[in-house]
């Protein structure tokens, strides 16, 4: 089904360190996703325990936040058609070296934890995660010349 969605990107301390995070906004910007929300956040490990929940048990647990926690990241709302799963497409595979050639992930990433982004994996993953770092009077609807083209007549 195609529809509007919201979806929550982190970008992680190793793309502010390696002065990636224009050519990475660049290329949702050009895919034609809107910003709704941009900031810099400070991530704490109460904030990590909840976002990185699903990873609890594993043995990099650990060594994920501190790493997460090296600088502030750049958190994004970005929306559009099927915005979730459209995100996800040009982040790539969480691995950088399984990742497919023009990826994010895979054009300018390594290795892990060090893959440059986090993208929502669901509708419901967005929405919680939407709430965990944004709040309301933080995200902005407005329109933009490029509604037109982007988010027109849909298929
Ligand atoms: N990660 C890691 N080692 C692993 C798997 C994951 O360091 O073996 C890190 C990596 O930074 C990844 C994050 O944990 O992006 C979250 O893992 P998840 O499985 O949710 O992958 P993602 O949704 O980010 O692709
Ligand atoms: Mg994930």
């Amino acid at each position: 089904m195609t529809e509007i969605q919201r979806t929550l990107v982190l970008l992680k301390p190793d793309a502010l360190q390696r002065d990636l995070l224009g050519e990475i906004i660049s290329r949702f910007e050009k895919k034609g996703m809107k910003i709704i929300g941009l900031k810099l956040i400070r991530l704490t490990e109460e904030l990590l325990d909840e976002h990185y929940a699903h990873l609890s048990d594993k043995p990099f647990f650990g060594s994920l936040k501190q790493f997460m926690m090296q600088t502030p990241v750049v958190g994004m709302v970005l929306e559009g058609y099927n915005a979730v799963s459209e995100v996800r497409k040009l982040v790539g595979s969480t691995n950088p070296r399984e990742a497919d050639a023009g990826t994010i992930r895979a054009d300018l990433s390594m290795n892990v934890p060090s893959n440059l982004i986090h993208a929502s994996d669901s509708l419901e993953s967005a929405a919680k995660e939407l709430r965990r770092f944004f709040k309301d009077h933080e995200l902005f609807s407005y329109k933009k010349i490029t509604d037109m083209y982007h988010i027109g007549e849909g298929i």
